[in-house]
């Protein structure tokens, strides 16, 4: 079985309830952080888990909104543990400069850290894998790959998935229906998709808003991808714009026209699991 927490469900908008972008995937022992939006630490602590007991972190790509607390996952992880225990970060060709600059950027505290503990005397230790396509080898029970996704001009971006126990889940991130998200999907259960109302967005004349219209999907496009691979359940997250909690059933029915399974929604923590079909 696979357990998917949608950690945060919000957009870059700052929203009082819902956290920014990232959902926790669970197989076995093994936690998968995908994504890591604001307040991530916050939810992954409702969701009974910690930066401590993460396996690796995986990046769809490097839009602030889906980053934005990594440097919080990195210095929680170093200073809750109490002994090196390297955080693996997975994520598209750029991530290592990105992750390399959040570093220095903490250089201030590391060293402050370092100075006042005595049994704290290594900096945080990163490891850092960039990915393009395929399996990726992080060494655990969970199968975990990645195919490249269109979220363009946002390049490179890519979706990941999970392959545990007879149970697989999609994780798209941001991007518009394409050929690498549909190979990815093949045989698998579940698709977790960021998704935007682009007949709201449409009508709202702020060009800022309007230029996000042509590298997200709808709901509708969700739910045509997961029927495509012939899946059984579609969660949609990233809600632009968000609906209150509770709501949402506009959002499913939008995506009910096109999909013929499950589909999950909801506020931050929601979680489904995924059992062997
Ligand atoms: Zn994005
Ligand atoms: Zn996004």
């Amino acid at each position: 079985m696979l357990a998917i927490t949608l950690l945060g469900t919000g957009s870059p908008m700052p929203d009082p309830t819902r956290a920014g972008p990232a959902t926790l995937i669970a197989g076995g022992t093994e936690q998968f952080l995908v994504d890591a939006g604001r307040a991530v630490l916050m939810r992954l602590g409702g969701a009974a888990s910690s930066a401590g007991q993460l396996s690796a972190v995986l990046l769809t790509h490097l839009h602030s909104d889906h980053i934005t607390d990594l440097n919080d996952v990195i210095t929680t992880r170093w200073i809750t543990t109490f002994e090196p225990s390297p955080l693996t970060i997975v994520g598209p060709i750029g991530t290592r400069t990105v992750v390399d600059h959040i570093l220095d950027s903490l250089g201030p505290d590391i060293g402050y850290r370092i100075a006042h503990h005595g049994d704290l005397d290594y900096r945080p230790p990163v490891e850092v894998i960039e990915v393009t396509e395929g399996k990726i080898d992080l060494g655990g029970q969970v199968g975990v790959s990645c195919a490249s996704t269109d979220h363009k001009p946002v390049e490179p971006s890519i979706g990941f998935r999970f392959d545990y126990d007879g149970a697989s889940v999609v994780v798209a991130g941001d991007t518009v229906p394409c050929e690498g998200l549909d190979r990815l999907c093949i045989g698998a259960q579940a698709l977790v998709h960021t998704v935007i109302r682009k007949d709201v967005i449409e009508n709202v004349p702020v060009q800022r808003l309007q230029d996000t219209l042509d590298y997200h999907s709808s709901p509708e496009e969700a739910a045509k991808t997961a029927a495509r691979a012939g899946m059984e359940t579609l969660v949609l997250t990233h809600y632009v714009p968000a609906f209150p909690s509770g709501g949402g059933e506009d959002w499913r029915n939008l995506a009910a026209a096109h999909f013929a399974g499950t589909i999950e929604l909801g506020d931050d923590l929601h979680r489904v699991e995924v059992h062997p079909s």
